[in-house]
């Protein structure tokens, strides 16, 4: 059964998200007002609120049905900024806490560089100790609200390259004018405000540092993968909707294109693939909120099951559809490329492949 939160998800996205959806996508426009929308009523980040994670993870989804862009900002705000601010910082930062739940404030979470996205714990951007407060400087690349956050989690070295992710350490930076954004023009996710971000000798005071943060690093990429996995079935559901009803109104040689085995047999697979991921998705949340350590494989198989049945799904859908699912205004044609990044984002497929094979290789199998 569908729980009120979840119910409360597909209801918004289908009365306030899907009408604004193809404007966000093709005028690459951010969506700020939308996003205090979903703050006051309590979907910008339900883990917030104390929704379990399953149930957060579903609401995504429905999310993501609609629009992937804004999917990806409850991700980012949600699960990227939030949820290691919350485990992490804890209390001192209640009020930001609340301010980012409620859409107030617009967080992103600063990782990847141009020299380094899957090797991350080669970063290069600098921070260091000058009397009471410390000094940040580097490049951050790919971004998302990037271009409005008024704040960043910046990952930065304290130290020599040599010791990786030993001395890597989170900061809290506000935005001011030692801070400078570049538009980065994407393929899908529009209007998400992806850039590449400067910082010019930015000073941090020492209580907004996470230190030895490679951990809090770890959980951020942990949960934000459970969140891109979401989004992925979300996409591949938005699809199946669409190419469904298409399916059942479009004739070719004097039948319903529903009427051919062939077709029949792609949504049952592709049905079949929602349902086995959705069973996936609620066992890795379970795992997770028992050991988000301990869930490591589970999290890293589901971003790769995820986010390739997603990408082959949705390739489905868009063939049923013919020259309509390519045609700008479809669902399944933003999808198609929504659904691209989730292969990429928060930990390329070959990324949860080396993390798999290190639980192969010491056989921890079953
Ligand atoms: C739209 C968008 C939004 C993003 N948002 C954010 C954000 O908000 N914050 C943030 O910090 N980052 C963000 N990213 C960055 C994203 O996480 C990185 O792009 C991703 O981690 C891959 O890094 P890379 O692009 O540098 O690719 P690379 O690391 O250069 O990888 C290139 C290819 O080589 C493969 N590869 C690398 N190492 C190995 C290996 N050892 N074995 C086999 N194959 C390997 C990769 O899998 C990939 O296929 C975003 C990216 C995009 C496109």
């Amino acid at each position: 059964m569908e729980s009120l939160i979840v119910k409360l998800a597909k209801d918004f996205a289908d009365s306030e998200v899907a009408p604004l959806a193809e404007k966000i996508d093709r005028e690459d426009w951010y969506p700020r007002e939308l996003i205090g929308r979903m703050g006051e009523i309590g979907l910008l980040d339900p883990l917030h609120h104390g929704v379990p994670l399953a149930e957060a993870m579903f609401s995504l989804l429905q999310i993501a049905r609609r629009s992937g862009s804004v999917a990806l900002l409850q991700d980012v705000q949600g699960e990227l900024v939030n949820a290691p601010l919350r485990l992490f910082l804890g209390d001192r930062y209640s009020d930001l806490l609340e301010d980012m739940a409620s859409g107030k404030k617009i967080g992103s979470f600063a990782l990847s560089e141009t020299c380094c996205g899957s090797d991350a714990s080669s970063i290069r951007t600098r921070a260091f100790r000058d009397g009471g407060v410390w000094r940040i400087s580097g490049e951050k690349m790919w971004i998302t609200q990037g271009l409005y956050a008024d704040f960043f989690l910046v990952v930065a070295r304290t130290g020599d390259l040599k010791e990786r992710s030993k001395n890597i350490s989170i900061f809290l930076v506000p935005r001011s004018s030692c801070v400078k954004a570049e538009k980065v023009e994407v393929q899908g996710n529009r209007g998400t405000g992806t850039a590449r971000i400067t910082f010019e000798d930015c000073e941090v005071e020492a209580s907004h540092v996470i230190e030895k943060g490679w951990e809090a690093v770890k959980y951020a990429l942990a949960i934000g993968r459970i969140a891109i996995s979401s989004i992925a079935l979300g996409l591949a559901l938005g699809a199946m909707e669409e190419a469904l009803v298409w399916a059942k109104e479009r004739e070719a040689f004097g039948k319903k294109l529903i009427e051919y085995q062939g077709l029949q047999w792609w949504f049952s697979e592709s049905y079949a693939d929602l349902l086995a991921l959705k069973s996936m998705l609620q066992v890795t949340c379970d795992e997770f909120q028992r050991s988000w350590k301990e869930a490591e494989p589970f999290v890293s198989a589901l971003k790769l099951k995820a986010s390739n049945s997603a990408h082959r799904i949705i390739d489905r859908m868009l063939q049923v559809m013919g020259g309509m699912g390519y045609a700008k205004g479809s669902r399944v044609e933003r999808a198609y490329r929504d659904v691209r990044l989730t292969r990429i984002g928060e930990g390329t497929d070959e990324i949860q492949r080396m993390i798999l094979f290190r639980y192969v290789e010491n056989k921890h199998l079953l």
